[in-house]
């Protein structure tokens, strides 16, 4: 498994072929992308009835370059999300470091420790879909002596066998052992990706809260504590009207990600 394969990829990545860029780095304005996309999340909460300092943009940086990062850093962002462990410690470190990172890609228990220790302002692991990985981080965590570490528990709401995240039978469970016995960690919601091709947003988004309210339940306590991580470019107007808390964000902020051409 590679680290690549949790994120949600561009339509026609599903044939293997990989979408052109639309513009060249140098082209892009962050600043400007992220007022229309700051624009686009006001008006979806309006038309919820929601207040929109609830919702959280995670601008999704993942291939992209720390110059256009700081970039977006200086228009005022501060949450930022990567899906690589490598390419976090190498990027973290040469940004500021009142930025609060997301880890939402694929964690395997061996990278717990580099990723921790190369990050110290990592705010979020919003990919737990295990109680071994929960075990880790909430064991390094410990023993490198951080404070509490947010995660979220990944959900696969889509049933596709390809996407990592517990099974929506399995949310209680997870985040059941994530609250009782990780106690360097701190429960703090669900994520999901939700189908690659869009077909099904609204079920998983739906399957998402469904599952939130049952652990709430199971946990003994509030809606408003446990985040509902969902949303995409493609897709996150919606996400918000279903009650999306945080949204991540990368090509509609970033501009179309240029990855190597597979043959
Ligand atoms: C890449 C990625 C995103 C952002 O995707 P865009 O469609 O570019 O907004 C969000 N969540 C995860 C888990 C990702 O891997």
């Amino acid at each position: 498994m590679n680290d690549r394969e949790n994120e949600a990829k561009p339509i026609n990545d599903q044939t293997g072929h990989v979408s052109e860029p639309a513009m060249s780095a140098a082209a892009i304005d962050g600043a400007a992308a992220l007022r229309s996309v700051f624009q686009r999340v006001n008006q979806a909460a309006e038309k919820a009835g929601r207040v929109s300092d609830r919702i959280r943009v995670v601008a999704v940086s993942k291939t992209k370059p720390v110059s256009l990062i700081r970039q977006v850093y200086d228009a005022g962002h501060k949450s930022f999300g990567e899906n690589y462990v490598q390419e976090m410690i190498e990027k973290a470190p040469q940004l500021p470091e009142d930025i609060e990172w997301h880890f939402i890609g694929n964690l395997q228990s061996n990278k717990v420790k580099p990723l921790l220790t190369g990050v110290p302002n990592l705010a979020v692991v919003e990919s737990v879909d295990d109680d071994k990985i929960a075990n880790t981080l909430d064991r390094v965590v410990g023993n490198i002596g951080r404070k509490p570490l947010k995660v979220m528990v990944q959900v696969n709401t889509s049933g596709e066998e390809s996407k990592f995240g517990v099974e929506p039978s399995g949310c209680v469970g997870l985040a059941k052992h994530v609250k009782e016995a990780c106690l360097n960690l701190e429960f703090s919601g669900l994520m999901t990706i939700g189908m690659a091709d869009y077909t099904s947003t609204p079920e998983n988004f739906k399957m998402l809260a469904k599952c939130r309210s049952e652990v709430c339940k199971e946990l003994g306590i509030p809606e408003e504590q446990c985040e509902l991580s969902m949303g995409m470019s493609g897709d996150f107007e919606l996400a918000i009207e279903l009650g999306s808390t945080n949204v991540r964000i990368g090509s509609t902020i970033f501009g179309a990600r240029e990855y190597p051409k597979k043959n």
